[in-house]
């Protein structure tokens, strides 16, 4: 079965009996058979249904929200602001994709030389639960403007999101079969990743997925993306606006309950402003409102699950013992729920757990460096290189040291974010592949070479 719990209470909010072989069969059939259709349909009248979509989610806001919040906890505000993200993306791409998906002429000395972006057929994403509604619509937008049909495997504990995006696809009129929600569990996917109805697979997840589903796809040559684990740095370097820094690092670090791929996990700040970079930090950290994440004013939830919190707790404590100080928080909350408290070590070094390991909760790591340069260097000492956020009052040096620094993102003055318009993904164990932005879109078309003698 697959359970829906509420975090906030630990209360089961729903089951779901899995979809069995046959129902599988017959989901990848009828993908396959109304992509064979769907991709004859020219772009413009494709791109329709995403501004039917747009419209669909917006109707249907408050709801698809709550149910969000309810099964993983995060509060109403950014839930509401995540469904509205969702439209945006749709929107833009029926708007966009016409033009990018438009053949481009190559001068060669054939009489005709072109490039066109081809679909590719019925594309397999598994998809975690943190930003339920939002790394699904972050592919599926993209990938049926482009043709595509969508099969989702999402994560076990958020059903009932995978059943309401199931919904907006179809009240927004898009071709029976063309997407279909499995609620399946992790087992089934190498079986579907090399099943020949499936041409391609998009993960967004953990690292350790990651592998296990390139060595799959890998195995049958099939095109994937996958968009993994980080462990961010954020670079206060000494010449920052260190209030705004902090203001923003609380902000980055704490929503979502910091269940966040690109929330910055270590704070790396050169030592002679680190006391005062703090001070200012707690501050900030201290206004954060935990609890009911359906109220209006709560701007911290639960983690979505209490063995993310155990897991999340085992690092921190592992930290402890290898020498970091707390300074917020460092312990579950007593009562129900899966609540963990923001929480901030200080004194972090390279060779802690919670430094090497993605902290992937409400725990921000603080790091003192010497200067400048040893700053990007311990950002760059990690596995990971998916987002990276640099702050400095001088913007040309800011803007030199963004090339040194190994992420797919960079990020100045700013929080690291995703957005329609730009392409998003990482390198090293944050994966490959893109998605968003022109690039993104075309990551599931087959980009043919067309050639008229
Ligand atoms: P996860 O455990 O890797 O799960 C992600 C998805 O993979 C879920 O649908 C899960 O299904 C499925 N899965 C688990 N084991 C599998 C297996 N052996 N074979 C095939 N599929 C499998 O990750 P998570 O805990 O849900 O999400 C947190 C991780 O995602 C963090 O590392 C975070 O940084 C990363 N993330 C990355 C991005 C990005 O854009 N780079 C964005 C968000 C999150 P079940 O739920 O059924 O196990």
């Amino acid at each position: 079965m697959l359970r829906s719990v509420n975090p906030a209470t630990g209360t089961m909010r729903a089951e779901f009996a899995p979809h069995s072989d046959a129902d599988i069969d017959r989901a990848l059939s009828a993908a396959v058979d109304a992509q064979a259709s769907w991709r004859r349909v020219a772009v413009e009248d494709r791109v329709k249904v995403l501004s039917k979509l747009a419209q669909v989610l917006r109707a249907n806001q408050s709801d698809y929200a709550r149910i969000m919040t309810e099964e993983m906890g995060k509060p109403i505000g950014e839930a509401l602001a995540e469904v509205e993200k969702c439209a945006w993306c749709c929107d833009y791409y029926a708007e966009q994709a016409p033009t990018m998906l438009a053949d481009e002429p190559v001068s060669t000395a054939a009489s005709e030389s072109y490039v066109s972006y081809d679909p590719l057929g019925v594309v397999l994403a598994v998809m975690p639960w943190n930003y339920p509604f939002w790394q699904v619509f972050r592919f599926l937008a993209p990938a049926l403007a482009a043709g595509n049909g969508a099969v989702l495997k999402h994560a076990s504990n958020v059903p009932e999101c995978a059943l309401m995006i199931a919904d907006a696809v179809k009240k927004a009129g898009l071709p029976d079969g063309l997407f279909a929600t499995l609620l399946i569990s992790a087992s089934k996917v190498e079986g579907l990743i090399k099943d020949p109805r499936i041409a391609a697979v998009t993960l967004t997840g953990s690292t350790e997925v990651g592998m296990i589903i390139a060595a799959q796809a890998g195995s049958v040559i099939k095109k994937q993306v996958l968009e993994l684990g980080g462990s961010d740095p954020f670079i206060v370097l000494a010449d920052a606006d260190l209030d705004k820094a902090a203001q923003v690092a609380a902000k980055a670090r704490f929503h979502n309950a910091g269940q966040s791929c690109i929330s910055p996990k270590r704070f790396i700040v050169e030592a002679k402003i680190a006391d005062d970079f703090v001070d200012a930090l707690c501050a900030h950290v201290d206004q954060i409102k935990v609890g009911d994440p359906l109220a209006s004013d709560t701007t911290m939830g639960p983690m979505a699950r209490s063995n993310l919190r155990s897991d999340l707790h085992e690092i921190v404590a592992a930290t402890i013992a290898t020498g970091a100080r707390v300074i917020r928080g460092g312990a579950p909350s007593d009562g129900a729920g899966a609540f963990y408290p923001p929480t901030l070590l200080d004194g972090v070094e390279a060779a802690m757990p919670s430094f090497r390991i993605e902290t992937f909760g409400p725990v921000g790591n603080i790091v003192r460096a010497a200067d400048a340069r040893a700053a990007i260097s311990l950002a760059n000492d990690t596995e990971f290189g998916l987002g990276a956020s640099l702050w400095t009052g001088d913007i040309e040096k800011g803007r030199s040291l963004m090339r040194d620094i190994d992420a797919g993102a960079v990020f100045l003055n700013s929080m690291v974010a995703s957005d329609p318009r730009i392409p998003f993904g990482g390198i090293k164990m944050s994966g490959y592949g893109r998605e968003l932005g022109v690039l993104g879109l075309r990551e599931f078309t087959n980009i043919k070479t067309n050639m008229i003698a």
